[in-house]
């Protein structure tokens, strides 16, 4: 409990991601079995695990994130039974999602099963349950066997962690180990869905689209308008869910969207710069506006394309990462295009508009 002022040595182990070495992947259960720290590579974002049913452990990943105990914690699982076995019921709905999407982005919403640490859940009557596809995730968790509990492998409120490195400049010396396998895939955290209510209920989208969802459910489902306006002054408790209005993915620079079609941002996004001569202005563009910027006769301090807006995934899986560069560029202000919110668009404006503090122009 009293971790705040200990200084650990961080062990890092490089991984392989293709075919965890077991020695390795021993090692790191053993720190999880004795209520250590580790973080490690899911296809989402990094995350940093705890045994999820040691209370103690739990709390730790509270303290060293700096994270709110009124956020509730994703238990990660590597079977289909352990997850029925953590949960006290097992709707329909769950079962088709799991047979579509699990092992894979997708985090389920059901009613708890006896058992899993209040720290967890936040005191609340429902666990938030995720069956990982990254082999070093399953590894893990079936050598440790037992649930983890892994938020991103972040401080709170920092954007999330896509690459070891940005683990290490968030956490080094306050977790025992770090597992390194490389770039995560997807780039963005799960899709949250809630299966407590009578229709799905769409929490967070993340890496598995509202879309593919209704077409697995062949269901609608509700998508709280909060997804898209994180500013909403009703508060935490009309939140979809815990944790919601809590500021989120920021860099320590300003960020500022730029909205409208191509031309309309790329014009915008002149102006400013003219405007504003002299800032260490960065620019995160589509790959469609980006070869426009360099040639500006008042081009940005730094600038990088985050891809194709005909491809939201590829702009998913940059879009934290670029974040956490412009920071270690010395960037000040950050304008970044905004996307269409669909497909994975709509997860890249979900932590857009969070990181942005909804700054338009
Ligand atoms: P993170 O671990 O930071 O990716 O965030 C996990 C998110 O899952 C939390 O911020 C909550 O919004 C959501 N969550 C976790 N457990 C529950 C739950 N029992 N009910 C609703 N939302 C949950
Ligand atoms: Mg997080």
């Amino acid at each position: 409990m009293t971790r705040n002022l200990e200084v650990l040595k961080t062990q890092y182990l490089k991984v392989d991601p293709e075919s965890p070495e077991p020695e390795l992947i021993k090692k790191a259960a053993e720190v999880i079995n004795k209520g250590g720290l580790v973080a490690f590579p899911t296809e989402t974002v990094y995350g940093l695990g705890a045994d999820g049913l040691n209370s103690e452990a739990v709390n730790k990943i509270f303290q060293v994130k700096g994270r709110s105990r009124k956020n509730p914690l994703i238990l990660h699982v590597s079977s289909l039974e352990q997850a029925k076995s953590l949960s006290s019921s097992w709707p329909q709905a769950a079962d088709i999602l799991a047979k579509s999407f699990w092992p894979g982005p997708l985090t389920l919403i059901l009613p708890r099963a006896e058992g899993i640490p209040d720290a967890v859940t936040a005191g609340l009557p429902t666990i938030a349950l995720r069956y990982p596809s990254s082999g070093i995730a399953l590894a893990l968790i079936a050598a440790s066997g037992v649930p983890i509990a892994a938020p991103s492998a972040n401080l709170s409120g920092r954007p999330s962690p896509t690459r070891p490195e940005d683990v290490l400049s968030d956490l080094d010396g306050k977790i025992d180990m770090i597992l390194d396998g490389g770039p995560a895939e997807v780039g963005v955290e799960s899709t949250i869905l809630s299966l407590t209510e009578e229709q799905p209920v769409l929490l967070r989208p993340g890496g598995v689209t509202r879309e593919e969802i209704e077409g697995a459910l062949n269901q609608e489902v509700i998508v709280p308008d909060a997804v898209l306006s994180p500013d909403k002054p009703a508060g935490e408790d009309a939140a979809p869910c815990p944790g919601y209005y809590f500021r989120h993915y920021a860099p320590r620079a300003q960020v500022i969207m730029v909205a409208g079609e191509p031309e309309e941002q790329a014009a915008k996004v002149e102006k400013y710069l003219t405007q504003n001569r002299g800032k260490r202005i960065g620019v995160l563009a589509t790959s469609e506006n980006y070869s426009l910027y360099r040639n500006l006769t008042v081009p940005p301090f730094y600038l990088a394309s985050l891809g194709s807006r005909s491809c939201t995934e590829e702009i998913a899986n940059q879009l934290f990462s670029a974040l956490r560069d412009c920071d270690r560029a010395g960037v000040e202000l950050i304008l970044v295009e905004t996307v269409a919110p669909e497909g994975m668009g709509l997860a890249v404006m979900n932590r857009l508009c969070r990181a942005a503090e909804q700054q338009k122009i």
